[in-house]
């Protein structure tokens, strides 16, 4: 997936404002619903160029509590610099980088891989107060509930948590 930036390069413009059908991205069990806008804006062009990069996704995944699939939307804006070597881009304390290949190119596949898996949450939640499934019965606590009685303890081990108790 690639961007022409001979604009840029050329001083015609400072911002490109696109979006693209990133369905072939292949993020495991993600789905991205919209196509993902970006939006490139360029501060500086020598060699290299100097910017900052804006993209939105818009996905649904799996909530890691009830397991429904539920959409959710990232978008991060950050400083980008894009390089036509790549040995400068060890010392760059930017937030991404991309290489600018000699037609004026810039490939952006890994950098939207990148910049999605760095904002994903860990623990995707369809709610902050999702219920999650029942542990007996599994029913989905969002949107039922079930005679399962979850807090009740066995009266066997009633004394020996008694003692876990303790030790806290
Ligand atoms: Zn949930
Ligand atoms: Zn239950």
């Amino acid at each position: 997936m690639k961007i022409s930036l001979l604009k840029f390069i050329e001083g015609k413009e400072k911002k490109l404002e696109i979006k693209k059908n990133i369905e072939n991205l292949n993020i495991e069990g993600i789905t991205f619903t919209e196509l993902v806008k970006i939006s490139l804006e360029i501060y500086k062009v020598d060699d290299d160029i100097n910017g900052s990069i804006e993209v939105e996704f818009e996905y649904t995944e799996e909530c890691s509590r009830c397991l429904k699939k539920y959409t959710n939307k990232i978008i991060d804006k950050a400083d980008i610099f894009i390089s036509s070597s790549k040995d400068e881009l060890e010392d760059e304390s930017v937030d991404y980088y991309n290489i600018l290949q000699k037609n004026g190119e810039i490939n952006i596949e890994d950098l939207l891989k990148e910049i999605f898996n760095i904002n994903r949450p860990l623990k995707p939640l369809c709610s902050v107060n999702c219920k999650g499934l029942c542990p007996k019965c599994g029913v989905n606590l969002n949107e039922e509930d079930c005679n399962c009685d979850n807090e009740k303890i066995d009266p066997r081990m009633g004394k020996l948590k008694e003692l876990l108790d303790k030790e806290v």
